[in-house]
């Protein structure tokens, strides 16, 4: 949209800009930060025709625009809200917004649906339309110059110094609109002092000092990079403000909330597969000694399988050790695979016990502390900063899930906005009151939240840029539209069970290709469900998972029921952490249908593929008196998708059923929103055959 190449500017003999070059797309928001006298303010006087460049080229929307009038980047669809305001203090909230499209001549009723769109945005000001404007606030000024400059609708707006004497508070509330006003599709260069409220509101960053461009990224990686960061917000986050550039160029009034959480790093120390290896063969071996002390059950197995802790001497001996299954849990019931006095146990977490007794499992002290530092490897992995408000919608109590996210995101320096599962409507009045940035839920609770924010037509009225969700596998489709409806939030999923800490053994990366999980603290092997042989990487099988530290109830071995498959090799994003695909459901879910084993997630990725279908479906499994299978699948129309294209739908997704499953599969559409949502997991399969047996 716009482009400068090597941009001066003089004032008289002196020079301001030197040869500066930047680049913004359409729909960016992109923040230019430096100190007073960096040039920030020439910069935009060229832009809008102001101040005659004394060399280099300014191309708008592919015209060149070098030297143009003020008027002319007006008509060509540039905004200024200036620094200072510059509000006409005599005249009422509506007439300074009436000269913001003064030079356009529009008619009166646009005019008027232009002001009524600006009061929507800023409720203050429709308060106070007819006050004086000398009469208002700073904040409000800001507001209103800024709103002003709205009313020609500029294809590019300019902020100046926003923040500028304003309090942190109603900076906050700027910062908001700002970021809705980038969400609603707005491009804006917003010019600021404050160098992390600009990145946190920001795409893509610019860091001027002393007229040229010093440093520039995207706004993310600088305030996760801890390199960057020096160079950006180093003034705030050293005792030496002059270790940083910005700090150098005298920009000394940063306001950083908790500096010294940027400084600790969760992610692990380890650098290689060897460093690894060692270290858990380290851990394997502290395990089953401490298990085998502390554990009668654990110490009868061993003897059994004739294991002593001296047995161990490599990871090769992993597969010598029985396996630990659910009946160890429940056999053990209420302290399962408890290994260390009472008096060291600090706390329990149970899992919910659908079927027989709870799966209870009890934590020392230590337990807790690794389980935060997990987590917060989770949070940061996923790019989550101290500048994040992270709403947790996942429950709290005996379950494990509440407790991981709320320790994990205080670790990390966010702000934790613990509100539990369900309560919808709180849920968005919160994600607008608080302008959470992070939610977590399960899989089905985004979908009931994103599709909730849609039909309440929210979507730039709240600023959540991630979602964090586990607990339950997810379809690609559902991923896709609740990363939509949530206003284009990028989504992590989060791995774990209550048997191991609870949710935050691994996340998916930032490049979203796979899991990775913390290999560190555990051992993950692949088995075949059926023999319970080890299977090799890349092969989808049954998660095994033997702790490596835990002190309270370890596990060696234990079955987790997850289906999944390693992936070897190293991962695009640079994480040395080892990593598994997306969990594709639980041994326990997988039905056999005429003889073909079928994982609900299968059903998933095809129906995926057919333009036109929905995310959400039911599988219904029925026997006939003469003892065959029938499999019904009740699938939804995508929204909007017109009730006449069912019959190409039925044909085109059972044609994929038969060619990828090699099954024949009862097919019914039904209207979109028809199939229910819940917070809680959504239950797919309903089997009404007698049992097959299951692995
Ligand atoms: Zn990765």
């Amino acid at each position: 949209m716009l482009k400068i190449t090597n941009l001066t500017a003089h004032y008289g003999a002196a020079q301001a800009l030197f040869g500066l070059n930047m680049h913004i797309t359409q729909g960016q928001t992109v923040a230019l930060v430096g100190a007073n006298g960096a040039g920030k303010s020439t910069l935009l006087k060229c832009l809008m025709g102001l101040v005659k460049p004394s060399g280099g080229e300014i191309v708008f929307q592919g015209q060149p625009v070098t030297g143009s009038s003020p008027a002319q980047m007006v008509q060509l669809g540039l905004a200024l809200s200036p620094e200072g305001r510059e509000v006409f203090a005599s005249l009422s909230v509506r007439d300074n917004l009436r000269l913001g499209a003064a030079a356009l001549k529009l008619p009166k009723s646009e005019e008027a649906r232009r002001i009524a769109t600006i009061f929507e945005r800023f409720p203050k000001l429709g308060q106070r339309k007819n006050q004086l404007a000398g009469t208002l606030s700073g904040g409000e000024q800001q507001m209103l110059a800024m709103g002003r400059a709205l009313m020609a609708q500029p294809r590019l707006l300019l902020l100046d110094e926003p923040s500028l004497g304003l309090a942190p508070r109603v900076t906050d509330e700027l910062f908001q609109i700002i970021h809705q006003l980038g969400r609603s599709g707005t491009t804006i260069l917003v010019v600021e002092q404050n160098a992390a409220r600009a990145l946190s509101a920001s795409d893509t960053a610019y860091l001027l000092a002393g007229g040229r461009i010093v440093e520039f990224g995207k706004s993310h990686d600088i305030l996760v990079d801890p390199a960057l960061r020096a160079a950006f917000l180093g003034a705030a986050s050293s005792d030496n403000p002059a270790a940083s550039r910005l700090g150098a160029a005298g920009l000394t009034n940063i306001r950083l909330e908790k500096p010294l959480m940027h400084t600790k790093t969760f992610i692990s120390a380890i650098t290689s597969e060897e460093e690894l290896h060692a270290h858990q063969l380290q851990g394997l071996k502290w395990t089953v000694r401490h298990a085998y002390e502390g554990s009668p059950a654990y110490r009868a197995k061993l003897d059994a399988a004739g294991i002593t802790p001296d047995s161990i001497q490599s990871l090769k001996d992993l597969p010598r050790l029985p396996l630990t299954s659910n009946d160890d849990l429940r056999e053990g019931y209420p302290f399962p695979l408890r290994s260390v006095p009472f008096e060291q146990l600090v706390r329990i977490h149970a899992s919910s016990g659908t079927t027989g007794k709870r799966k209870v499992l009890c934590y020392t002290q230590k337990d807790l502390d690794d389980w935060t530092d997990m987590f917060a490897r989770c949070y940061q992995t996923a790019g989550v900063t101290p500048l994040d408000r992270v709403q947790i919608a996942v429950g709290y109590g005996v379950w494990t899930a509440g407790m991981g996210f709320q320790l994990g995101c205080e670790k990390v320096g966010a702000l934790a906005i613990p509100v539990g599962p369900g309560n919808i409507d709180m849920q968005i009045q919160f994600l607008i009151d608080f302008q959470s940035t992070v939610f977590c839920s399960t899989a089905s609770m985004a979908l009931l939240m994103a599709e909730e924010i849609h039909k309440r037509g929210l979507a730039d009225k709240i600023s959540v840029q991630k979602v964090i969700y586990g607990s339950e596998r997810s379809s690609r489709s559902m991923r896709k539209k609740i990363s939509e409806l949530f206003g284009g939030a990028e989504l992590f999923d989060i791995t774990g069970l209550t048997e191991l800490y609870g949710p935050g053994a691994g996340i998916e990366c930032p490049d979203h290709d796979c899991i990775h999980y913390w290999g560190d603290y555990y051992i993950l092997e692949i088995i075949d469900p059926k023999t319970l042989e080890p299977l090799p990487h890349g092969q989808w099988g049954e998660m095994v998972v033997t702790s490596l530290a835990k002190e309270g109830a370890p596990l060696i071995r234990y079955r987790t029921r997850d289906i999944t498959r390693i992936i070897p090799g190293p991962c695009t994003c640079g994480s040395i952490m080892p990593r598994h695909s997306r969990i594709k459901g639980r041994s326990d879910d997988l039905f056999i249908f005429r003889g073909v084993n079928i994982y609900p997630s299968s059903i998933d990725s095809i129906l995926s593929v057919v333009p036109g279908l929905g995310s959400e479906y039911q599988i219904y499994l029925t026997r006939d008196n003469a003892g065959r299978d029938h499999m019904r699948l009740v699938v939804e129309r995508g929204e909007g998708v017109a009730g006449h294209r069912t019959p190409e739908l039925l044909h085109e997704a059972g044609y994929q059923i038969k060619r990828q499953l090699l099954v024949t599969a009862d097919l019914e559409l039904v209207d979109y929103g028809s199939l229910p949502r819940s917070e809680r997991k959504i239950q797919r399969v309903f089997d009404s055959r007698i049992q097959d047996e299951i692995v």
